[in-house]
């Protein structure tokens, strides 16, 4: 029997909840594949499914430390709306992607709206909350050598190159 370690491809279905346990994500019908030992998933999740099997449900809480991280203060900043494109609709919750100064690519999230300023945050939605995973093993194989050189699965539900 195969089991998860470094350089192997798993794949899970997965329900996860928050503190209040309401649903906050789900892998419905497709199992969610990944290179496991390659940070393809959170690090608490991959540290649960370690040495585990086909089969195998893991239930595991896990902080915000071992998933997205705590909310960053430094992420977040209050911008004037004509910096946004004049046709765009700003409401709380939408996402953007902008530059930092030396031109790397950012995704930000749109935390409040107060007149004519937008308060956006680079944090992850889920930056400081603390999750419960349901996990079921689905599928565990060896990944092939171009998949161990990429650092991710391929076929279904993982990258596809063009
Ligand atoms: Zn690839």
């Amino acid at each position: 029997m195969s089991l998860i370690a470094h350089g192997k491809a798993v794949s899970f279905s997965y329900v996860l909840k928050g503190d209040d346990g309401a649903v906050i994500d789900s892998s419905g019908n497709q199992a969610m594949p990944y290179l496991h030992g390659f940070s393809n998933i959170i690090p608490g999740l991959e540290a649960a499914l370690e040495g585990k099997a086909v089969g195998d449900r893991v239930e595991v809480t896990i902080p915000p430390e071992q998933a997205y991280g705590l909310p960053n203060p430094d992420g977040v900043q209050k911008v004037h709306r004509s910096q946004f494109p004049p046709d765009v609709d700003i409401e709380v919750g939408m996402q953007f992607q902008a530059q930092t100064a030396d031109g790397h690519p950012i995704h930000v999230r749109v935390i409040e709206t107060i007149g004519a300023y937008v308060t956006l945050t680079t944090d992850h939605p889920l930056a400081g909350k603390t999750l419960h995973f349901n996990v079921l093993v689905v599928d565990v194989r060896d990944a092939s050598a171009e998949e161990l050189a990429h650092g991710h699965v391929h076929g279904p539900g993982g990258h596809h190159h063009h």
